[in-house]
């Protein structure tokens, strides 16, 4: 049966996932911990990447050459770039860029040297199919079930927008009011920043692997983003690792 990767890039993000494993084997290579076992009936490895391009980047390698996996997904945490694009909305990737890779004159800026490419597009079937799931799974019905309403009023959730869009990757917690206008400035287009897509997209493209990354926002990328992004790993990122994959994995 065909083998799905699972990462998360925080421990907060993929323990919600791991709870519900079955069967679970461990294998520890390269500082991370491998739970292979099934979900929801699918053969699945699940794993922490760590934080950052290169950390992501040799995990899913690690995914595809040992563990063979056929399709790879991502999710965890991003930070809410666009202007429509809320705490606890959910941005499931049209395409990716790596917003920090500049080899400019030679280049044009964020092309990947000798892969000549700037976008890593997804599966656009499999994108339609997951934000319909995602829809019925983040209504307001749903979301009164799944959380108190008291830590939904928090963090100021009420029924979680499910965009499809650019994500951006980079080397940067992104934490400033300032370099946010950055990127809207030159990048208008990308509805939310984190710190790994984008290498697992590369890499999956590489090997010709399908993936998927899809991100919860924890914060809006601003002066309060790291004050916002700690409590929402906290308190809200599990359930958000649990309803995602459940949705995902159910036919
Ligand atoms: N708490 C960690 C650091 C987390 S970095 C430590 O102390 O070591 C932030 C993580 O969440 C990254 O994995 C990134 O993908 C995502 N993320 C959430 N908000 C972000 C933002 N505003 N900018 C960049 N990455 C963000």
């Amino acid at each position: 049966m065909a083998v799905m990767g699972i990462l998360g890039a925080i421990k907060q993000e993929v323990d919600g996932i791991i709870a519900q494993l079955v069967n679970v084997n461990t294998h520890i290579i390269g500082q991370r911990t491998y739970y292979q076992g099934t979900l929801h009936g699918k053969d699945v490895v699940v794993v922490y990447s760590r934080i950052g391009k290169v950390a992501a980047a040799a995990t899913v390698t690690t995914l595809i050459l040992q563990f063979n996996v056929q399709s790879v997904v991502f999710v965890g945490v991003a930070g809410g770039i666009h202007d429509d694009v809320n705490i606890g909305d959910v941005v499931i990737a049209r395409d990716l860029i790596q917003y920090d890779m500049d080899v400019s004159p030679l280049r044009p800026k964020y092309e990947i040297p000798l892969l000549n490419k700037t976008y890593f597009d997804t599966d656009a079937q499999w994108v339609v199919s997951i934000q319909e799931k995602l829809n019925k799974r983040f209504s307001k019905e749903q979301m009164a079930q799944a959380f108190n309403a008291e830590t939904l009023a928090k963090f100021g959730i009420d029924t979680p927008t499910i965009h499809v869009g650019t994500i951006g990757s980079a080397d940067q917690f992104v934490g400033t009011q300032a370099q946010k206008q950055a990127i809207q400035a030159t990048l208008p287009n990308m509805l939310c920043v984190e710190m790994e897509g984008a290498a697992v997209a590369q890499v999956c493209y590489e090997f010709g692997v399908p993936f998927m990354v899809i991100r919860t926002i924890s914060d809006k990328a601003n002066h309060v983003a790291g004050f916002s992004f700690e409590a929402f790993i906290e308190e809200i990122s599990l359930v958000y690792g649990e309803q995602i994959m459940t949705s995902l994995l159910s036919s």
